[in-house]
């Protein structure tokens, strides 16, 4: 599936991930089918984004990666071995290398506990350094996301957004994990925020030599941080590429109407600027055949009767779509450069300058906690 032989650290074989639900009226047991037979490679030191909208099932699909949940069928791999089935305590072990970044960093934070305990408990669970060497590297680890080491004595509550989900990737990142799952990490901040952590991300997944797996719904933070895309809809990825190859060409057409869908600024696209038509049917009931013939506007009977493959398109590019290559041509110039707008350019352009963006990251150091 991914070509010759890149090398896998991650990987999901067929893995489903149903859950129960009581009909009301009748007592009929009824399964969501949040995640359903996704295979997918990840590969060491790339930056995975897994894109879809929401109910998709991607926030699942993260969850079983790192095992927060266990899957109903097939395989969860990390660098070869099956963790469905491992106990807790073996499990343990391995949690020092798969982390994990919550979308909401003030739930995700114990507001009981300071922000150097919060740093320190993975260091502590997994029995890693004497209590000062313990403590050097959580200072060690709060200048790094731009926050001052004295502010390890104070709370989740007396930080910005911003700031709380800098103390939650120090945390991600306090047992020096391999794997770092970001499940929507910016998409609770401010817009003027998501830039400075968008770029502190990128720059520790190079310091760290991390392989990050990005669960996102916002295309220009997609292009601007991701190898490779991975679409999700109704529980199944139907289209996988290279992130240049997908945004120049989509093969999907719910790819492509996604695409569609990137607010574009100028007057004389707006009009082709149409999203994905009518509602995401119910995970309770997915449509027959290809999950989305309800919305498509190229399906045919064989669409509603038959399920695609999810075939090898060349270039190491997978989809799932009878009629790929009529979509491919026939389809209208995404707008490729739609993520790339102005305001686009300048959310990301901010930070690029690593001298400009180690000054910001100082600056943010000597502020006080009610800053960004
Ligand atoms: Fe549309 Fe048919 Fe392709 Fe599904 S298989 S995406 S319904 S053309």
């Amino acid at each position: 599936m991914t070509g010759s032989a890149p090398d896998i650290i991650l990987e999901t074989r067929d893995v489903s991930r149903h859950f129960g639900s009581q009909a009301a009226w009748f007592g009929e047991k009824r399964v969501v089918r949040a995640v359903d037979g996704v295979s997918l490679a990840v590969r060491r030191g790339e930056t995975l984004a897994v894109v879809g909208e929401s109910g998709c099932g991607k926030s699942t699909l993260a969850r079983l990666l790192v095992r927060l949940i266990r899957p109903t069928a097939g395989e969860v791999l990390y660098e070869g071995r099956d963790i469905g089935g491992l106990s807790e305590r073996e499990m343990r072990g391995l949690r020092r290398d798969l982390q994990f970044v919550f979308q909401d960093p003030f739930s995700s934070l114990n507001p009981r506990m300071t922000v150097g305990t919060l740093v320190e408990e993975p260091l502590r669970v997994h029995g890693m350094g004497s209590r000062a060497e313990r403590r050097r590297r959580v200072d060690a680890l709060l200048q790094r996301v731009g926050l001052r080491p004295e502010f390890a004595d104070r709370y989740p509550h007396e930080f910005s957004g911003g700031q709380r989900q800098r103390i939650g990737i120090a945390r991600a990142l306090a047992s020096g994990p391999k794997v770092v799952i970001g499940d929507e990490p910016v998409s609770a901040l401010d817009v003027s925020i998501q830039a400075q952590v968008i770029n502190l991300l990128e720059d520790l997944k190079d310091e760290f030599k991390l392989t990050l797996i990005l669960i996102a719904h916002d295309l220009a933070v997609i292009r601007h941080m991701s190898d490779r895309v991975a679409v999700m809809y109704l529980g199944e990825i139907v289209e996988l590429a290279e992130t240049e190859e997908l945004f120049a060409r989509p093969l999907h057409p719910y790819t492509q109407a996604l695409l569609r869908a990137i607010p574009v600024p100028t007057p004389h696209r707006r009009a082709a600027a149409a999203g994905v038509k009518g509602d995401v049917p119910s995970p309770l009931a997915p449509p027959a055949g290809c999950r989305f013939h309800t919305r498509c506007p190229l399906a045919t009977a064989l669409c509603s009767a038959t399920k695609p493959d999810f075939a090898d398109a060349g270039g190491g590019r997978f989809v799932a779509c009878h009629y790929w290559q009529q979509a491919a041509a026939a389809a209208p110039a995404p707008h490729a450069e739609a993520h790339r707008t102005a305001a686009a350019q300048r959310r990301f352009a901010l930070y690029r300058d690593r001298s400009e963006q180690q000054e910001r990251l100082r600056t943010a150091a000597a502020a006080g906690p009610t800053t960004t």
